[in-house]
């Protein structure tokens, strides 16, 4: 009987040892970056494959929603696999690095490439997360019922002028909370508090869909006022539907803030996981996403800019837009502020 259990133990330890050897032989002949990604666009195929191409890493994708990409990072904890994170919005970038998903990072290159606002903040031992493609939050309104210079701020979305015309999603989202975050930022907690009951009062409908069906609710007039991020609508202008962009051509749009402290801009950005196996291999991805070439693409996958400065952009629609004031308010504490803006908005009934 003994005997039988140690043949048996014997066996299973050669074929565990056989398992170990030909993951190390498999690690050293191909090596693999294991990416969690949030982003989910078919541009991004291409990238990853040049990235393979220029250094023979394979990149493994694993891609779900924020949430659900936090909710795995957590569970698995040190036996994650992750070596890279990608997220969207500095208020979900902040609360990965809160709950310690992060690593640090320090690049020489990153450093030089990405403005010092669009990365979380350098704690001695460098960023834990850096910024590769911006966005910006934007009003769109309907030409026939508002005119452009009573609507050049975010403050004006409280203006009682606008009673029963503003449509904005559910302030709870981080597209929202980070917006609000940068507001509390510049005017105190107590004057966008006012301002978001404003809001709130001046509502056309109970918050409810994304962004594009903001967008679309002022073009079927059922709003005149609403806010959106600009990829959103940029995404309806290139729209293979006809009345898609039909819908996003009619409406006029608003850089808001330009005369003051400029245009609220957020990041899609990712940084080195926590418990990253393949270390190198990540800090070769982080700066080969801040080439030129990777940023042109990677902003470009979802119609937003590029964070270094004259990465070339081919979207026509998007050069369109122009250019504008942004605000140069760093994206950490825009994404610092989320539990206050939560607060606020729970206060002022802003669902
Ligand atoms: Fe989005």
């Amino acid at each position: 009987m003994i005997r039988i259990f140690s043949f048996l133990l014997l066996g299973a330890l050669q074929s565990l040892l056989a398992a170990q050897t030909a993951q190390a032989q498999s690690t050293v002949l191909n090596p693999v970056l294991n990416l969690y990604s949030a982003r989910h666009y078919q541009t991004d195929e291409a990238l990853y494959n040049n990235f393979t191409k220029a250094t023979g890493i394979r990149v493994q994708r694993i891609e779900a929603g924020d949430e659900a990409l936090l909710a795995r990072l957590r569970s698995e904890g040190a036996n994650s696999p992750a070596d890279i994170i990608l997220l969207t919005d500095a208020s979900r970038l902040w609360k990965a690095q809160s709950e310690g998903l992060f690593q640090p990072l320090q690049s020489a290159t990153l450093e030089r490439r990405i403005p010092v606002e669009l990365r979380s903040r350098d704690t001695g031992k460098g960023s834990e997360w850096f910024g590769f493609s911006r966005r910006a939050r934007m009003i769109v309104y309907d030409k026939s019922k508002i005119s452009p210079d009573q609507l050049t701020r975010y403050e004006d979305l409280a203006n009682p002028a606008f009673k029963g015309q503003v449509c904005v999603r559910s302030a709870s989202h981080p597209y929202m909370l980070s917006l609000i975050g940068a507001m509390i930022e510049h005017q105190g907690e107590a004057a966008t508090e006012t301002w978001a009951r404003g809001v709130v009062a001046n509502l056309a409908r109970v918050p409810r869909g994304g962004d594009t069906d903001q967008i679309k609710g002022v073009a079927s007039g059922e709003c005149a006022i609403a806010l959106t991020n600009s990829y959103y609508f940029v995404r309806m202008l290139r729209s293979k539907d006809s009345s898609e962009r039909e819908s996003a051509q009619k409406l006029g749009i608003v850089w808001p803030n330009q005369a003051t402290r400029g245009t609220h801009v957020n990041i899609a950005g990712g940084g080195i996981a926590r418990f990253a196996p393949h270390r190198d291999a990540a800090v070769r991805f982080l700066e080969y996403l801040a080439s030129d070439a990777a940023q042109s693409f990677f902003a470009e996958g979802n119609n937003e800019w590029p964070v270094v400065v004259g990465a070339a952009l081919n979207n026509p629609e998007l050069e369109a837009l122009g250019t504008f004031k942004q605000d140069a308010l760093s994206v950490e504490r825009i994404g610092q502020a989320q539990g206050t803006a939560q607060r606020l908005i729970d206060r002022a009934g802003w669902r």
